[in-house]
């Protein structure tokens, strides 16, 4: 089988890699010169799937709990399990018990507890919570590690392709396009991801740290090299345009908030991604007309992908060999997937 991907974000790598694995012929075309650059860019990297339980499904705890390990198998290095440490500022604790309700596997952490995990937060706060099982990635080095193995195990790329790249002498074709998809996919929305990288020697963070704010939640990614990710705004949007004035103010602000030694690092980059999400937050493999489209990961590539990429990648090589526009609704459960995620939206172009 041959198999043409659209698109080389983290849903279209991590396909290609798991179609691969089962010895299908795969080619990616990509309309940019390289991998990675849509809203894979951009992302925390955050493999958290306890946290993200905050505010998602359980599907997410679900299929996002084996993240860490499918990209450390994959990609051995990059993953960094160091936890996730989320604090509060002191008028604000009761967020703390509010986030701790709505999430499993943590612990409560005095300010002692908080000081031996992170030194430089000594003193800034009196509790939090840790989630001692989740994990990280650079998603740049990520993707461009995992674009550098696919070459090595026969992955063809056309990078600068066309939109409508010709897919003749191919047997499927999936669509893994991100938001480049909005006004196709239906119901696919965009939700725009503002994003700043500081520089300062001065702060020394060696996990994600989540700061619960009720107007302004925050997260900081350490990247080495004194480089911190702070992520990340959530703004019903397509537009990828440059970030709005408020929001790096905003983000600058929760950034002091956390620790003041902020206020002195250079502001290296900011930038804006767009999310693709179907209206509940949850990704979709979808059939449509001749064209199968995985996306929708919304705030959850990262973490997302290698379990929908698996579950693709078994449906493409496995028992159904039917027409595709005919698959049958429901054939979620033929992707021989755990209980639990059958509640995902694995829909057929009918029952969209
Ligand atoms: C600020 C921010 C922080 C985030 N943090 C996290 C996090 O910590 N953890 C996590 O798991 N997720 C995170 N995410 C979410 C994650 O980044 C997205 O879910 C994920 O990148 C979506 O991947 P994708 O491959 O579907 O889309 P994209 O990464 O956008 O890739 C789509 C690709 O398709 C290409 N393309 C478009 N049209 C065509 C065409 N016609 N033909 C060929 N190629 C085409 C584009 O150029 C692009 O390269 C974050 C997102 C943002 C914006």
């Amino acid at each position: 089988m041959r198999v043409l991907i659209r698109g080389a974000g983290v849903a279209g790598l991590t396909l290609a890699h798991e179609l691969r694995a089962r010895a299908i012929h795969v080619e990616i075309a990509e309309t940019a010169a390289r991998a990675g650059g849509g809203a894979s860019w951009f992302a925390g990297g955050m493999l958290a799937p306890w946290c993200e339980r905050e505010s998602a499904p359980d599907t997410v705890l679900t299929l996002g709990r084996t993240a860490a390990d499918w990209w450390d198998a994959t990609l051995p290095g990059h993953v960094i399990r160091k936890g996730t440490l989320v604090v509060a500022p002191p008028r604000d604790t009761g967020e703390l018990s509010r986030f701790a309700a709505r999430t499993c596997a943590f612990d409560w952490l005095d300010a002692d507890e908080i000081t031996a995990l992170e030194p430089d937060l000594a003193g800034r706060f009196r509790k939090a919570l840790f989630f001692r099982d989740e994990a990280h990635l650079d998603p740049r080095r990520a993707i461009a590690a995992l674009h550098d193995r696919l070459q090595a195990i026969g992955v063809r790329f056309h990078f600068g392709a066309a939109p409508d790249f010709p897919d003749a002498g191919f047997d499927r074709v999936v669509d893994c396009t991100g938001s480049c998809a909005i006004g196709q996919a239906a119901k696919l929305r965009g939700v725009r991801g503002e994003m700043l990288m500081l520089e300062t020697p001065e702060v020394r963070l060696s996990r994600p740290v989540r700061l619960l704010h009720p107007r302004i939640p925050l997260y900081i990614v350490p990247r080495g090299d004194r480089r911190f990710m702070v992520g990340a705004t959530m703004i019903e949007s397509d537009d990828p345009g440059p970030i709005s004035a408020r929001s790096l103010m905003e983000l600058l602000n929760a950034a002091y908030a956390l620790h003041p030694a902020f206020s002195e690092a250079r502001v290296i980059e900011t930038g804006a991604g767009v999310r693709p999400a179907y209206p509940d937050n949850l990704p979709r493999f979808e059939i449509d007309g001749s064209t199968i489209r995985v996306n929708g990961f919304y705030r959850h590539g990262f973490l997302l992908a290698p379990s929908i990429a698996r579950e693709v990648a078994a449906h493409l090589s496995g028992d159904w060999r039917g027409d595709i526009g005919q698959m049958p609704v429901g054939a979620a459960s033929a992707l021989h997937v755990p209980e639990r995620v059958n509640a995902i939206p694995l829909q057929t172009g009918a029952n969209r």
